[in-house]
């Protein structure tokens, strides 16, 4: 089993330090794990749920001691990747090739669309409640899926937070998630976050807030892979939601990514 979205204490809403994760993903039986903590932003922005940039070099090293330490193990221990989780925004673009995928030897980039543009303003894609706000995050996943910068695309079904009702909007906004992805052959992900947050009363009946199943019934109609991660914020939950994510997309006919091939060449 493989996880390719795992966070730290340096985000400022998780716990435990790298080798906390790598601790519990041997108890996990994992055989790789990625730590992809949310991207450092130069200007400072969305500073409340992410590292300084200051913190990137020492977060590169944590990640990189633990890759050394388990190569050194007998029988060579945990396969540990170095990526980051970030927004997208066509400002952005140069940093994450140049500085990110390029100086700091990054090795993936998780494309994590947590905020969309609406009407000039940044917004909170947990908390998506109209329709404009359904057409505009579709919008800012369509930017991140064309810029060939990530490895796979998280939570993609993260709209179904905040927009409850599985009507004629959402499903257009599935579709164009979808197919954004299809047309440039992105993975996307079965989150096992979603799975352990409180369930949310949608008109239909109370559900996972996501991943969503009416989203992912009409994945199966893209020919897209998937892959199941935890989305660990806490060490305990590096192998929780893979056997399920795995289930639930497997069952949609999707084929299932065991392991991604890294580093990606963006
Ligand atoms: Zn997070
Ligand atoms: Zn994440």
């Amino acid at each position: 089993m493989t996880n390719y979205h795992t966070h730290t204490y340096r985000c400022r809403h998780a716990t435990g330090e790298v080798q906390d994760y790598v601790e519990e993903a041997r108890k996990a039986g994992l055989g790789e794990l990625g730590f992809s903590d949310h991207v450092p932003q130069p200007d400072g922005r969305w500073a409340d749920c992410r590292m300084d940039i200051g913190e990137l070099s020492g977060y590169v090293a944590a990640v990189e001691r633990a890759r050394e330490a388990e190569a050194r193990r007998p029988g060579g221990g945990i396969s540990i990747r170095l990526g980051l989780e970030c927004e997208w925004s066509p400002e952005l673009e140069s940093y994450y090739r140049e500085e990110l995928l390029g100086r700091h030897g990054i090795e993936y980039l998780v494309g994590g669309i947590h905020n969309y543009v609406l009407d000039g303003r940044w917004r909170d894609s947990f908390c998506i409640e109209s329709p404009r706000g359904l057409a505009a995050y579709a919008r800012q996943v369509e930017g991140a899926m064309a810029s060939g910068l990530f490895a796979f695309l998280a939570h993609p079904d993260v709209f179904c937070n905040g927009y409850l009702p599985w009507d004629a909007e959402a499903k257009a906004c599935a579709h164009d998630v979808l197919a954004a992805c299809a047309s440039v052959g992105m993975p996307i992900e079965v989150n096992g976050n979603g799975l352990r947050k409180p369930m949310v009363r949608a008109p239909e009946g109370r559900r996972p807030p996501y991943p969503h199943r009416e989203f992912w019934d009409l994945a199966k109609d893209y020919g897209l892979k998937a892959l199941a991660c935890s989305d660990a914020h806490r060490p305990i939950d590096v192998g929780r939601g893979l056997l399920e994510g795995t289930e639930l997309a497997a069952s949609r006919g999707l084929e299932v990514l065991g392991s991604l091939p890294l580093p990606i060449r963006a």
